[in-house]
């Protein structure tokens, strides 16, 4: 029997505005990086988790103003405690599915075979089977799309939709300080676009975009941080891996 692991979740300080939160007990491979940016009217968190254990309650220390929840894209990995949260946004092309819960979609469904009992070294509370488990429905979602800019008082991010790992991936870019938060779209390991959403076409034009992002610090959804110079090897290393068979013609 596994034992059960309280608190579910990691914070690991970056900076007196910035934190990482994690879930340790959770395959290291699947783990998803939680980002909390500090602002002076309002706070942000770059996705939430499995939803396994309420994150809401574990960041209440953390938390003194409101909170604006950004879910990177829709996987369960980055939005399964999204519906804890009053003031949550999606991209407009997953908007509905994270409202509804499409378990398809998040990758929960049993059948997608994401969620395996394995990948659990610890288990969140008592009588936890990842058999069970699904992401709750967040009607309260709303839309966000390219271009939007979500206003903390004395800093802003900009949403860059960033198609291609899902339909709904974004990149939030700190328009003051240049700190680029990517999500699943860019991150130092394997980057997956044989998902049910994904679009390989769409990945390499968001990696073109992020060739010309000014950016020295890349917070990313999964796996260690990185500046601008590995940034760019990642991005040349997919676009040649997924050009190259496609367009011989452009070798
Ligand atoms: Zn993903
Ligand atoms: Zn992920």
């Amino acid at each position: 029997m596994k034992a059960i692991q309280q608190p579910w979740f990691h914070t690991q300080r970056i900076r007196d505005d910035l934190y990482c939160i994690t879930e340790p007990c959770y395959a290291w491979q699947n783990r998803a990086n939680l980002w909390l940016i500090k602002g002076r009217d309002a706070d942000l968190l770059i996705d939430t988790g499995l939803g396994v254990s309420s994150l809401k309650v574990y960041l209440a220390d953390l938390l003194d103003k409101p909170l604006k929840v950004v879910a990177s894209h829709i996987h369960f990995d980055h939005s399964g405690g999204c519906h804890e949260f009053d003031e949550v946004y999606i991209h407009q092309h997953e908007h509905q599915a994270l409202c509804s819960g499409d378990q398809q979609m998040i990758l929960s469904a049993p059948e997608c075979g994401f969620v395996p009992d394995s990948d659990f070294d610890s288990i969140p509370y008592q009588g936890f089977s990842a058999g069970n488990y699904a992401v709750k429905a967040c009607p309260q979602a709303r839309s966000i799309t390219d271009g939007d800019v979500i206003d903390l008082g004395d800093r802003a991010f900009e949403v860059m939709h960033l198609p291609g790992h899902s339909s709904g991936s974004v990149g939030l870019y700190d328009l003051d300080k240049q700190y680029f938060f990517s999500g699943d779209a860019v991150y130092d390991g394997e980057l997956l676009d044989n998902l049910e959403d994904s679009v390989v076409d769409d990945y390499i034009s968001s990696m073109e975009k992020l060739l010309q992002l000014k950016t020295d610090e890349i917070r990313p959804g999964h796996y260690g941080s990185f500046d601008r110079r590995r940034l760019r090897q990642l991005v040349r290393q997919y676009i040649e891996t997924r050009k190259a068979p496609l367009c011989p013609a452009e070798n």
